[in-house]
Formats: structure tokens, sequence, C-alpha cells
């Protein structure tokens, strides 16, 4: 099939891609490089089944295919504050041009939605069905109202135009080809503890998360595109939950590291805790994760030593 990733460079994008050429599928991936990386896709490059875009999402581009992964948006908080506008922008007009993409040329579509529609969720682990508890006015409110748009224009597209949707929400996932510069948790407790730096524990460390292995994830999104008949929303990360206290002494276990742990203020809307209820994804996609976090942080960790020696 012709398969379009948008967000393709970026860190599960390219995940993603090296699947779907694997799987021989034409692919063609599209970025505009704001968090991508050409180096994350530049084994893909000669192969006859993958190509490249430079474009933008939030400007129409016309393209015939059958799948659309819609993956473009910054992830991190520090990348998606930087230029919250465009954030915005890049999910909505992001979805527009996608879903006008779907529509014109019958083509199914997967939209990248996050656990950040739910908020600082006040109801735990969180189902699907919970509607969430987001502030509209915060520093994370660019990226959260943006999915939680981007998600109501997919069912409206659906709804109106009968095109074929799906949509998951993923959480906090890791593994090789994070950008090491994206101040998310994983690769700034990975890369301080590798370079003997302190680590930045946010708050008294007492919220929590749950890490899901960047395998684990796409292969996820392949089965939740290729079910028939089940547009979601479904949850899609690792239940194993864990407060960023505990994760920080993880990883200066599993990095042997010498660094010591410092305490910085929690940023705004910081959501307290965070686990994922995946009932749904068993039970639709006979999906559930089977890389344990020690067995994910170490290829984790595999690839941050790479890049840093
Ligand atoms: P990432 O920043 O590595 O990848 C995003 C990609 O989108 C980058 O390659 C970037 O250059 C590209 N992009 C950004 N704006 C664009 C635009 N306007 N036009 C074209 N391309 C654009 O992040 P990621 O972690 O790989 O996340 C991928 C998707 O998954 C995002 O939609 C994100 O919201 C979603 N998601 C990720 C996580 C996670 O934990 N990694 C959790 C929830 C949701
Ligand atoms: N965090 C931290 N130190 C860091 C980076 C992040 O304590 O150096 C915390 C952050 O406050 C949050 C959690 O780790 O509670 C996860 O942060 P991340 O930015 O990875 O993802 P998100 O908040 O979007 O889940």
């Amino acid at each position: 099939m012709r398969m379009l990733v948008t967000g393709g460079a970026g860190f599960i994008g390219s995940h993603l891609c090296e699947r779907l050429v694997d799987e021989g599928h034409d692919v063609i991936c599209l970025d505009n490089f704001f968090t991508g990386n050409k180096r994350n896709i530049a084994h893909l490059l000669d192969k006859h089944n993958f190509e490249l875009i430079r474009h933008d999402v939030t400007e129409p581009i016309l393209l015939e295919v059958d799948r659309i992964y819609n993956l473009a948006c910054p992830a991190s908080p520090i990348h998606y504050q930087y230029n919250p506008v465009k954030t915005t922008k890049t999910s909505v007009m992001g979805a527009i041009n996608m879903l006008g993409m779907a529509k014109r040329v019958r083509a199914r579509i997967l939209q990248a939605s996050t656990s950040e529609v739910y908020g600082d969720p006040q109801v735990h682990p969180q189902p699907e069905s919970y509607l969430g508890n987001v502030n509209t006015l915060g520093p994370r409110s660019c990226y959260d109202e943006g999915k939680r748009v981007a998600e109501t224009l997919m069912m409206d597209y659906h709804r109106q135009n009968n095109v074929d949707i799906r949509i998951i929400r993923i959480f906090n996932t890791y593994g090789p080809k994070m950008a090491e510069n994206d101040g998310r948790v994983v690769s700034n407790f990975i890369l301080q503890a590798l370079k003997g730096e302190d680590i930045t524990v946010y708050g008294e460390g007492e919220q929590t998360r749950s890490f899901c292995f960047v395998s684990d994830l796409v292969e996820g999104m392949v089965r939740m595109m290729e079910c028939p008949g089940f547009i979601g929303p479904v949850n899609l990360g690792n239940p194993c939950e864990t407060t960023i206290l505990e994760f920080a002494r993880k990883i200066i276990a599993l990095t042997g590291s010498k660094s010591s742990i410092v305490y910085r203020p929690l940023p705004a809307d910081d959501p307290k805790q965070r686990q994922p209820d995946i009932s749904l994804a068993k039970e639709m996609l006979g999906w559930e994760p089977k890389v344990s976090v020690d067995e994910g942080l170490k290829l984790a960790i595999d690839y941050f030593r790479s890049i840093v020696t």
C-alpha cells in the first residue's frame, strides 16, 4: 500500500517509516524538520520504496495514498511551547489538510493524539471514556487543545464525510532517536547520568508517568490502522507507572552513574499522575506492551551512549 507518514523524520515517525518500509509498503515521509532530523531516516533514503518530502502540514498538499499516519507536531514541552501559536496551527490546520486529502483520495487516516487530552487527570488510570481536565489558558494548552480539536475534526469528517478514521492516544513513549535536546524526562535523565551531571527532578518528583518503549507503540499503531471497523479512540501506552523520583534513581542505577539528584521548580500545569488503562487496546487489538521498562531503558541508554561518546 501507499503510506504517508507526516512527522516521519521525528522520533516515533522514523521508527514507523522503518517498519512500513520493511513490510514492503511504498512510504512517503513528510516533514518540515522542525524537531525531526534527516539522520533519523538517512538509512531509508536509498530504498526504492521510500520517499522524503520537505513540507509543512499547515499548507495543503496533493498526494495519492491509501493510508495517512498523521504524526506531524512537536511533542516535547519545550519544543511545543517555543512557538505555541504554530503548535496549535500544526495540529488544527494539519488535521484539516490531511483529512481533506483522506476525503479526496478515500484514504484511511490515523491521528496521533495524546494522553494530554486528559490534562491533569482526576480519574486514575485514564480510560478512553474519561473526558479530561484540561486548562485552556496555560502554557501546555497550545498542545493539549490543538490535539483535542484534531480529535474533533477527525470525528466530524467521519460523521459528515464518511472519512475512514482511527484515533490513538499515545502515552509517554521513549527509545532510540529521541532528540537529545528535547527536554523530555527520559532523554534529560539519561544524558545527565551519562555525562555525570546533576539529575534535574522537577518539583518533589512525586508526579507519575508510565513509559512505553517505541517498538511496542509502533506495533499498536499499525494494528490500530489495520483493525477493521474500530475507529477508537484507543489508549496506547505501558501501564507500568513510576514516580519521577523513582525513575531518576532507576536511571542512575542502570547507567552506573555518580550523578546526584537536584530539585528544580515544577513547570505550570504539569500533570500529577498519568497511567493508561489499556483494556480497550487489549480487547480490540490484542495488543499490550512486550518490552519491560528495564529492557527498554537499556536500549535507550545504549543509544544515547553511542551519540554522547
Ligand atoms: P517529534 O518531535 O520527534 O516528531 C514530530 C515530527 O513532526 C518532527 O519530525 C517534526 O519535524 C515534525 N513536524 C512538526 N511540525 C510540523 C509541521 N508543521 N509540518 C510538518 N512536520 C512537522 O515527536 P514524537 O515524540 O515523535 O511525536 C510524534 C507524534 O506523536 C506527535 O504528534 C506527538 O504529539 C505524538 N505523541 C508523542 C508522545 C511521546 O511520548 N513521544 C506522546 C503522545 C503523543
Ligand atoms: N521532568 C523532570 N525533569 C526533567 C524533565 C522532566 O522532573 O529534566 C518531569 C516533568 O516535570 C514531568 C515528567 O518529568 O512531570 C515528564 O516530563 P516530559 O517532559 O518527559 O513529558 P510530559 O510532561 O509531557 O509527560
